[in-house]
């Protein structure tokens, strides 16, 4: 065992990005295919500042910091969390290491659908569904009603309402977000026309409006 250095494994595809005091440390997530990542760490010196203009060195252990990282990954999930990083005991994770650490997951993650579960109930609106509830459904392979239909909403250029995504016209301001869907539907011959009409009046009024302002500039100038 390298007392050197402490090994991080990560059973997920998630990667994580841990702030620390002593610094910040990047856990690599699993590639496609891969069952488990690991991230290797080694020690650091601290500075301790004791708010008395005295700043010392602290060197902290390689397994210090692994567990700490593993620690502040972990508990990002609420109560009880577990997402999957832990400190091996040796330079490479045991099988039995991995599957604690599988079964562990397992259980956060049948808390996580069960709590979703509870939320679909009572609310039945995604909007309560947490990414990381649909994350523990796909990997128990577990089909819920909440889990699909991760429909999310974008804003219309026009005027900014929520609308769903694909969708022909803005149902506030009517205009055209889908060419091709408004054009199949028959709304587009319409809208174009009435866009065409509005924009040749606008600028003949514009052009109206600025040939007698020209005028009047002439004559000033005549003038003196
Ligand atoms: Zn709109």
């Amino acid at each position: 065992m390298n007392l050197e250095t402490a090994t991080i494994a990560n059973i997920t595809g998630e990667k994580y990005l841990a702030h620390r005091m002593y610094g910040t440390f990047q856990v690599a997530g699993c590639a496609d295919g891969e069952s488990v990542a690991l991230t290797r760490v080694t020690p650091r010196t601290a500075s301790m500042d004791y708010g008395d203009k005295r700043i010392l060195p602290l060197a902290i252990s390689a397994r210090e910091i692994a567990e700490d990282v593993c620690r502040e990954i972990n508990s990002d999930a609420g109560e009880r969390s577990y997402l999957g990083v832990f400190v091996c005991a040796g330079d490479a994770p045991t099988e039995a290491e991995l599957r604690a650490a599988r079964e562990k997951l397992d259980e956060f993650y049948r808390a996580l659908v069960a709590a979703a579960d509870r939320e679909w109930e009572r609310s039945h609106s995604y909007l309560f569904i947490h990414d990381l509830q649909r994350r523990a459904a796909a990997r128990l392979g577990m089909v819920k009603e909440w889990h699909y239909e991760a429909r999310e909403t974008e804003e219309c250029p026009g005027c900014g309402e929520r609308v769903k995504p694909g969708v022909a016209v803005c149902k506030s301001c009517r205009a055209i977000l889908n060419r091709d869907k408004a054009a199949a539907l028959g709304i587009v011959g319409y809208a174009d026309r009435a866009a065409g009409t509005g924009a040749s009046a606008s600028a003949a009024d514009a052009a109206q409006a600025v040939a007698p302002g020209e005028r009047v500039v002439d004559h000033s100038r005549a003038r003196r």
